[in-house]
């Protein structure tokens, strides 16, 4: 079976695909486009697409009768793809949970404390040569240790993020989720989503993305949240209204977002980079060698497992 791998992936990942299948890597970094995803669907049995391939229901209706029958991808996030109409086509689709919860959970604490603690602006202040020295009033950030975290998305990842607020910084947890989870440690389950914003001090969002939650933050949920409060997304741009996100931050409606997903991405709003309050990452979640390389195992595995006719781990 021919397989396509839609981007360059670590040294390890490579080896291992190229010892294991008769495979073809694209080396660009960027998104395929329209002519390279049809063309991949009608050339290959197996291709191992990510984020940014946008196989829509308009691309498999141009591939009637595709050659493909398995989107083995790369990533948890599996919004890019119409799992329905790559279904209805014949072609099952994969994914790799798990492999990148720790280090997406990482990524949250990064943004939450490097917003509330100021630390990309200092940065910038000492790197500028502007850092005037000490004093008892200087930069105030806020406290994190203690504080209230809201978790939208009590799944792998938000569970993670949980886990590290509650047991590393001793914060109380309150989550919305579609249902109430039960957990070993102390974790408020508030399914109404504004009343959630409106009691925490930090609200993190860990959802999918997709159509369900597009813009499941938005005017009315910012416009709930503490002044005081600071929104951190992990999950996928497309969550949060973007255009309401940079209202809420001018009016001074929240006091600051920690994002390493935008909903354009990578386009990044002017408005966004302009305030000194919004830490921006560029969707480094998973981006450690050690998790890309777990993500692409897992990935293989669901190819060696449909070459061989296995059932296929990680359905979707
Ligand atoms: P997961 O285990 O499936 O968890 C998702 C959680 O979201 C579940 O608890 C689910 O609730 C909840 N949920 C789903 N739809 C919802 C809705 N409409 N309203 C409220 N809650 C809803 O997934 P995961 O492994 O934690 O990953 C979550 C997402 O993080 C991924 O899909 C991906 O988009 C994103 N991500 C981002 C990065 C990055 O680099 N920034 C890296 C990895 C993942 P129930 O459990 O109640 O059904």
């Amino acid at each position: 079976m021919k397989v396509f791998i839609a981007r360059p992936m670590t040294p390890a990942v490579e080896a291992r695909a190229r010892a294991e299948f008769d495979v073809e890597f694209r080396p660009e970094t960027a998104p395929m486009s329209e002519e390279e995803m049809i063309n991949a669907l009608n050339t290959f049995d197996i291709v191992v697409p990510t984020l940014g391939d946008q196989f829509s229901a308009d691309i498999f209706a141009q591939v009637p009768d595709p050659r493909c029958k398995l989107l083995a991808n790369f990533g948890v996030g599996y919004n890019h793809i119409d799992v329905s109409a790559a279904q209805a086509a014949g072609i099952a689709v994969t994914n790799t949970p798990g492999a990148v919860t720790d280090a997406t959970a990482d990524i949250a604490m990064a943004l939450l404390l490097s917003t509330a603690r100021r630390a990309g602006e200092g940065e910038r202040l000492v790197r500028a040569g502007a850092w005037e020295g000490w004093h008892p009033t200087q930069m105030l950030g806020h406290h994190v240790t203690g504080k209230r975290v809201g978790i939208v998305g009590m799944g792998r990842i938000g569970q993670a993020i949980a886990r590290r607020c509650h047991y590393g910084f001793s914060m109380q947890v309150a989550y919305q989720s579609r249902s109430a989870k039960d957990l070993d440690f102390a974790a408020e389950f508030i399914p109404d989503l504004s009343a959630l914003a409106a009691s925490v001090d930090f609200l993190v969002l860990a959802v999918p993305g997709g159509a369900e939650t597009r813009h499941l933050i938005n005017a009315q949920v910012l416009e709930a949240m503490n002044p005081n409060a600071l929104l951190v997304n992990i999950a996928r741009g497309e969550v949060v209204d973007e255009a309401a996100l940079i209202a809420a931050l001018q009016a001074g409606q929240i006091a600051g977002a920690g994002l390493d997903v935008y909903e354009f991405e990578p386009k990044v709003p002017q408005a966004l980079i302009d305030m000194d309050n919004v830490t921006m990452f560029p969707h480094l979640g998973t981006a450690t060698e050690e998790v890309r390389t777990d993500m692409g195992n897992m990935a293989l595995d669901n190819v060696a497992a449909f070459v061989t006719g296995r059932a296929l781990p990680n359905p979707v």
